[in-house]
């Protein structure tokens, strides 16, 4: 890797890769939130991410590559983390924290690599990608803040009302 238009390439694959495997993962976690406020983030979220991995098929095509994805291990360890506290939870409300936590390490994944890509973009002078990279940095960046609400505003609430419940429950992890 020799160039920073390299280095820009490989990037834009590994997020190719991330949010494809995001796409695979969001409808579990629609059928598995129990919150019906959670579930719909989720769904919405479903539309943009779709609409995401096309505006990288575009910048694909803006530099002449045919669009192909690399692994991500962030990305496949993020999800497999989210996988595993959504087997593990044993009370509704604790997995919807949880889930919410995972989406939003997810989001914050995704805000990084989006935010280093567009200012490579300008660097490199190809404003349209730089604009199309903005367009997604900008709706995951709303994502995790719709998330933060959702999680003061009713998630957390609702999962720490689970430790109170009669039967003893394990806590949840992380308020934001
Ligand atoms: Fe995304
Ligand atoms: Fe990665
Ligand atoms: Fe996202």
């Amino acid at each position: 890797m020799d160039s920073l238009s390299k280095l820009f390439e490989e990037t834009l694959r590994d997020i190719y890769y991330a949010e494809k495997k995001i796409l695979k993962a969001l409808p579990k976690m629609v059928k598995k939130a129990t919150s019906q406020n959670l579930a719909q983030a989720f769904e919405m979220h479903i539309g943009e991410t779709e609409a995401q991995v096309e505006r990288l098929e575009e910048i694909f095509e803006l530099i002449g590559k045919a669009p192909r994805g690399k692994t991500c291990p962030a990305i496949d360890g993020i999800i497999e983390e989210g996988e595993e506290i959504m087997k593990e939870a044993e009370d509704d409300t604790v997995r919807d924290a949880g889930m919410l936590a995972a989406a939003q390490a997810v989001e914050h994944y995704e805000i990084t690599r989006y935010g280093t890509l567009k200012s490579w973009a300008n660097k490199l002078g190809m404003t349209e990608a730089a604009n199309l990279l903005d367009a997604t940095l900008q709706e995951e960046k709303s994502t995790d803040v719709k998330l933060s609400e959702l999680a003061e505003s009713e998630i957390n609430v609702e999962a720490e009302a689970a430790d109170s419940e009669p039967a003893p429950k394990k806590k949840t992890g992380n308020k934001r």
